[in-house]
């Protein structure tokens, strides 16, 4: 069984496919001018994590790199907000909305999606010392347990194929409805990303059971799940006391866009009721799995009474965003990195300018 080829060393370069490319050099340069839009008193930012995870420890990783920060870079990250923006919790950003009052220059607030246990064991520590408020928007289903994220699983399998090119994967994808063409280049590059794009848009049956087939044919090889495990119910009432606040991000994770009306309520409510239950408190903001929402998706989730929603919509918010489509920046190793690799508080602050 070939064994992964990812190491610390090259998952980082591997980001974004060759690192000294010319759009990092691009970046760079870009971050090193004046900033075009400088950040007004009246605009707000809303960064979001994923996961945060040592260097060293990336190898055997299989989540897509634009949801992955080191640690290193994370604690660098966090020392900037503390001492050069004000950092906002989202309840205090909305209150101020609700109420009119102003909002301080240069306020920012930070977010996590999904539930991952790296927010424990490597974002908490950080969070503490700097004393930054932030929201972790939980998948309720996925806490406490073994889930694997289906992304997660074929970017993994992929590594696992006993060799490329092989047709009976080509028959696979044409029966699950997908372009043979983007599994091939998918199988060649061993690069999923674009080819997972894709499987977003077929329904669950036909992913399940390609997934299932894909499995199959890898002779089922052992997932490592302790790479890519949820937060405990535990480790949650933990970081509540430490004073981090926790949102909803649905029951499944499934795409709301791709659901009945009944499965969005079910989504919205469910989750709500899990996390009222396990923290005592009942979360106050949604976040859309995928950032996907429709005008009827936003009417369900205020009925089921948040307060607001974060999307995946790039850009700043300022006081007539809509409340259930607040923006957010997504943070990502390979975006904040300098043309030698390493972490660029330019780049960083070019991206929150
Ligand atoms: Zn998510």
């Amino acid at each position: 069984m070939p064994t992964p080829s990812t190491t610390s060393d090259e998952y980082l370069p591997s980001m974004e496919g060759n690192c000294r490319s010319w759009k990092r050099w691009a970046r760079w340069g870009a971050a090193l001018l004046p900033s075009p839009m400088p950040t007004s008193p009246s605009q707000t930012i809303i960064l979001t994590y994923h996961r945060i995870i040592p260097r060293t420890h990336l190898q055997g990783v299989y989540s897509s790199p634009h949801i992955i920060v080191t640690q290193e870079s994370f604690r660098r990250q966090m020392d900037i907000l503390r001492n050069h923006y004000h950092p906002l919790s989202l309840e205090d950003y909305v209150t101020a909305r609700e109420t009119r009052s102003p909002l301080p220059r240069n306020s920012v607030i930070i977010t996590f999606d999904d539930g991952w246990e790296d927010n424990y064991r490597y974002a908490l520590p950080v969070l503490r010392t700097a004393g930054l408020p932030a929201t972790i928007f939980l998948t309720t289903g996925c806490i406490g347990t073994q889930h694997i994220f289906w992304p997660e699983e074929i970017h993994f399998l992929l590594h696992h194929l006993p060799y490329v090119r092989d047709p009976a994967l080509r028959t696979l994808t044409a029966q699950a409805g997908i372009d043979a063409n983007s599994w091939i280049e998918a199988e060649e590059t061993r690069d999923g990303w674009s080819f997972i794009e894709r499987l977003k848009s077929i329904d669950d049956a036909r992913r399940t059971a390609f997934i299932e087939a894909l499995r199959a044919h890898t002779h089922h090889p052992s997932f490592p799940q302790p790479q890519h495990a949820f937060l405990s119910w535990m480790q949650v009432k933990e970081m509540q006391q430490a004073g981090i606040h926790f949102g909803a991000h649905g029951v499944t994770h499934r795409l709301l866009t791709q659901c009945t009306e009944e499965e969005v309520r079910h989504e919205c409510r469910q989750s709500r009721d899990t996390l009222t239950n396990e923290t005592g408190i009942p979360p106050s903001f949604f976040a859309y799995p995928n950032g996907d929402f429709t005008p009827e998706i936003q009417r369900i989730v205020a009925e089921t009474g948040y307060r607001g929603a974060v999307s995946t919509r790039p850009g700043k918010n300022n006081p007539q965003t809509d409340l259930y489509a607040l923006q957010r920046i997504n943070m990502s190793e390979s975006r904040l990195l300098d043309p030698l690799g390493r972490f660029s508080p330019s780049l960083f602050r070019h991206m929150l300018s």
